[in-house]
């Protein structure tokens, strides 16, 4: 039996019914909970397979699948309209910048567990004072024996107050350039001086944290790389992370479309959006989405001998958010009305969870790095413009 045939069969034998259709995506965790148990079976089944991360070598318990592989996977996925078993910062960010930089220990000891969902990884970069210019990072790691000593915070640190460990940039020498005095190094949240101040945002649910150490000692084999070679490890870790939130790769499930939404609220006629202008929008962002997955699609088979992400990642992170921005914008204006609900019986529980994706959208331009930021990488790095 071919690849093809093996997958197939696999996934209709193992893939819950209720795992076949959009919804939540768990990112596992000491203190994950499921409310619906398939989500976990699915994810321990997809793990035993080595298919949550298909193409992570199999001594770290991933698929170990080629490219050609990969793709009959993600197809086979669709074609069941099947949910991805995990996702989270372990296995988008933290587990690849592994992979390229950690040691055979590190990762027997890291990637195991972010595979098969055990362990729930968050991001420690952002500063009060280090965001866009994040190499100002003042958060300092200091040599002790056989420990660095952390002390410092870091803000924004998304989900911060369930993850069970931390990847961090540091600052191990203050007399070094701004840039080479970074260390990249990972610990328990656990660890004693660690604490956590969940941020509340105006909708009332705390998306992020801020996050506090003091005095904490993380024993030296955690550092990831070399002392300062931060800065590097950490830049190719956001590429990873661009690249994840500009949409490339993964199995895309069918969801309802654009235009299917715009007929159902604005109304249809004859097959089509009936309203000339919002069609017109419509159409074109349409376009637009089926360009950019042709785009990176063939990004993605010409990059067939490096499978690490480059400064093109600016380029989709700044597509792929903005197009989102701009496609559920549309999405609100073809709801009208019934687009702009927070809570009553008026609206469905549909249309609530649209006025907050649309919401949420707008973060999209801010995380992982500003839209400016990727428009200013683009201009040196890829179009080599002058400063
Ligand atoms: C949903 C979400 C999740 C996040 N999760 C995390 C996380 O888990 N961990 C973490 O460490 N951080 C996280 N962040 C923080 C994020 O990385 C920063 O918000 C981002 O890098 C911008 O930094 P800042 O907020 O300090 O804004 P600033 O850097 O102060 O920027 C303010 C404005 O100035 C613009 N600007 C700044 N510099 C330039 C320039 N050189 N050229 C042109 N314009 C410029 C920016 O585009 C922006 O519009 C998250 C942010 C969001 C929105």
């Amino acid at each position: 039996m071919g690849f093809r045939e093996e997958t197939r069969e696999w996934l209709e034998a193992n893939c819950p019914e209720s795992m076949r259709s959009p919804g939540m995506v768990t990112s596992g965790g000491r203190r994950a909970t499921f409310a619906n148990p398939d989500t976990k079976l699915w994810l321990d089944r997809m793990a035993e397979k080595g298919w949550t991360a298909p193409d992570w070598p199999k001594e770290y318990g991933g698929g170990g699948l080629d490219k050609d592989e990969q793709q009959i996977l993600v197809e086979e996925m669709r074609r069941l309209n099947a949910r991805a078993p995990l996702g989270g910062h372990g296995l988008t960010m933290i587990g690849p910048a592994l992979l390229e930089f950690g040691t055979p220990e590190q990762c027997a000891e890291h990637l195991p567990r972010i595979l098969s969902g055990e362990i729930k990884w968050c991001q420690g970069y952002s500063e009060p004072g280090a965001g866009s210019d994040l190499a100002s990072l003042q958060c300092k790691a200091e040599e002790d024996g056989d420990d660095y000593v952390i002390n410092g915070s870091k803000i924004w640190t998304s989900g911060a107050d369930m993850a069970d460990w931390i990847f961090c940039l540091v600052r191990t020498d203050f007399e070094a350039s701004k840039h080479e005095g970074i260390s990249f190094i990972v610990f328990d949240m656990t660890t004693e001086g660690v604490s956590i101040a969940p941020i509340e945002l105006i909708s009332g649910s705390s998306e992020f944290c801020q996050t506090f150490f003091d005095d904490v000692r993380v024993p030296k084999r955690h550092l990831i790389s070399r002392p300062g070679n931060g800065w590097t490890v950490g830049k190719r870790l956001l590429q990873y992370e661009r690249t994840s939130i500009g949409g490339v790769g993964g199995a895309k499930q069918k969801v309802r479309t654009l235009d299917e939404y715009a007929k159902e609220y604005a109304g249809e006629a004859d097959g089509k959006i009936s309203d000339p202008g919002m069609r017109e929008d419509v159409l074109g962002c349409l376009m637009d989405d089926r360009s950019y997955s042709l785009t990176m699609r063939r990004s993605a088979e010409e990059a067939s001998t490096s499978k690490a992400p480059t400064f093109l990642s600016s380029l989709f992170k700044y597509y792929g958010t903005e197009q989102n921005i701009r496609r559920q914008h549309l999405m609100i204006s073809a709801l009208g009305t019934q687009g702009l609900g927070w809570s009553g019986d008026g609206f469905s529980s549909g249309e609530l969870g649209m006025t907050r994706g649309w919401l949420r959208s707008k973060a999209n331009s801010i995380e992982g790095g500003s839209s400016e930021v990727m428009l200013n990488i683009i201009a040196k790095r890829i179009l080599a413009l002058p400063d």
